[in-house]
């Protein structure tokens, strides 16, 4: 299984599992997966046990053996393989347990590796059916460990619940329709003993929404809509209560389109143990054409802080109301303590990054991590609205022939300032490092009606580059000033995660096929 390096983007996310398995990885305890042991994941130095090392998501390691000095030491202890003609996008972060790796491939496959020698000890390869419609490639961002469990969604719209020893399913549970549109691409969270899932599909005008299972049955704790006037549940024992209308139906969306309205909840979740929250991204309302949903259309495009014993929304924030560019708002919420305040740090597909107090979600500050923004001047800190310049595409019912909208260009194009890879975090800079795309897009309207299966968007657009030599930077960015401390620029778009260390290293990986260390303070 361990082959030379045969694919730059292979490399880029292969050579990230193995360095992050080096830097965290220092021993093992039980065999068994607590729910102290993951609550402890992100001071623990054997492990690595939730998607973010550690639920609050700051991916930062505290080890120092690595570090400024002796990192240019490092080498490739070994390489795998996810080949096969399956071999797509890999966006996975491996999680570690007692020397063994779990992690996800494309085609909603699951390895368990030696994470000392690189050798497979199983694969799990999920029988996909025809059919599934995954919008953006096949991917799939990580696993959950919990007891003797490695759990993992699927691209037809399932849980799976693996034996962590031979890889066998212990138990498996059905989400939703993939016909309809519904997949599943994030790492699951685990909070209290439950597995936190949240569903893939906005492109597809499905309903987003965040799940709670008993992680070791799979039986239905709650479920919390994303989309207001859908109706949230509880399950007493055995029994499926009614818990609550989220939001207030036609509120803030017309007519009959909250039913088909999306607020995808495909990126992964953290998790605060301080403020005893969940917080989940939701994506763009559906269709992508707003003209046809005039309103906020809560809750898309906002973080939910959800109570993680019933699912209520405890508070939200609403980054792009009314979003006609796609620019979402699933990015993850990183959890930081600064001058006695519990915050959360999120950078937004939109160009802005957000500064929270978790406790409450009231907007402490907000400013741009790229440099050219186009729908907003900025965030007024009092209202906690964005400043809109009105760069927004024109309506197709007002064009000549009725079929497409005036065409405008905007920045960031909506694969985002930022798009799914995680930001990190370290306490000891109290620096976010963000990798950063610059780049605009053409975007147009035009006319659509929900079709179960089909996509539904009604828009078109040309995705566009802004700078000559660069569209990925690295940023360090202060949560404080909203200063960029320091930038690196990549010629291709930065399109990895980013992991830093006690050692005071900032690691990501690029396109073009390497693995980089960066001073922290420096870069
Ligand atoms: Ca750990
Ligand atoms: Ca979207």
């Amino acid at each position: 299984m361990i082959s030379p390096y045969r694919k730059t983007t292979l490399l880029n996310r292969v050579a990230i599992a193995s360095i992050g398995a080096a830097v965290v990885f220092a021993g093992s305890a039980s065999a068994r997966t607590t729910q102290a042991e993951i609550d402890a994941d992100a001071t623990s130095t054997g492990d690595v046990l939730s998607w973010g090392i550690g639920q609050q998501g700051q991916r930062y390691s505290p080890l120092k053996k690595v570090n400024k000095k002796n990192v240019k030491k490092l080498v490739p202890a070994w390489s795998f393989s996810f080949g096969g003609e399956k071999q797509r996008g890999q966006e996975a972060q491996p999680v570690i347990k007692d020397g063994k790796m779990f992690v996800t491939a494309s085609y909603s496959r699951l390895y368990a590796i030696d994470s000392k020698t690189g050798e497979e000890l199983w694969q799990y390869d999920h029988r996909l059916p025809d059919g599934i419609l995954p919008c953006c490639d096949v991917v799939n961002r990580g696993a959950a460990l919990y007891d003797d469990l490695v759990i993992f969604g699927t691209l037809d719209a399932r849980i799976v619940a693996l034996s962590q020893e031979t890889g066998k399913v212990v138990w498996r549970a059905k989400v939703d329709d993939y016909k309809a549109g519904y997949s599943m691409t994030a790492a699951p969270l685990i909070v209290k003993d439950m597995v936190i899932t949240g569903v893939s599909g906005g492109e597809f005008g499905v309903i987003g929404r965040v799940e709670a299972r008993d992680a070791k049955t799979g039986k239905m704790r709650w479920i919390r809509p994303s989309i207001e006037g859908h109706m949230g549940y509880i399950w007493k024992g055995d029994k499926k209560v009614e818990n609550g209308i989220t939001g207030t139906t036609n509120a803030t969306w017309p007519g009959d389109l909250w039913k088909t309205g999306g607020a995808a909840t495909w990126q992964g979740g953290s998790y605060d143990h301080e403020v005893d929250l969940i917080f989940y991204g939701t994506g763009n309302p559906a269709p992508w054409n707003a003209h046809l949903r005039p309103g906020d259309n809560l809750y898309s495009t906002s973080t939910l802080a959800l109570d993680p014993d019933t699912g209520k929304i405890s508070w939200h924030y609403q980054y792009t109301p009314n979003d006609g560019w796609d620019y979402d708002g699933v990015n993850e919420v990183v959890s930081f303590n600064t001058g006695g305040k519990k915050l959360a740090g999120h950078a937004d597909r939109n160009g802005f990054f957000y500064v929270l107090d978790r406790t409450n979600g009231n907007l402490e500050n907000a400013f741009p991590f790229v440099n050219r923004v186009d729908w907003a001047k900025g965030v007024d800190l009092k209202t906690g609205r964005p400043i809109e310049t009105g760069v927004r595409p024109g309506d197709p019912t007002k064009s000549k022939d009725g079929k497409k909208g005036d065409s405008v260009f905007v920045a960031p194009s909506f694969l985002g300032a930022k798009n799914w890879m995680p930001m990190a975090y370290s306490p000891d800079t109290e620096l976010f490092y963000v990798p950063a795309n610059e780049w605009g897009m053409d975007l147009w309207n035009e006319p659509v009606t929900y079709k179960k299966g089909a996509a539904y968007m009604g828009a078109g657009f040309t995705i566009k580059p802004l700078n000559e030599d660069y569209i990925g930077a690295l940023r360090a960015v202060d949560p404080k000033s909203g200063k960029v401390v320091w930038e690196y620029k990549n010629n291709a778009p930065l399109w990895g995660g980013v992991m830093t260390t006690g050692g005071g290293l900032v690691f990501t990986g690029t396109p073009e096929g390497y693995l980089k260390a960066f001073d922290d303070k420096t870069g």
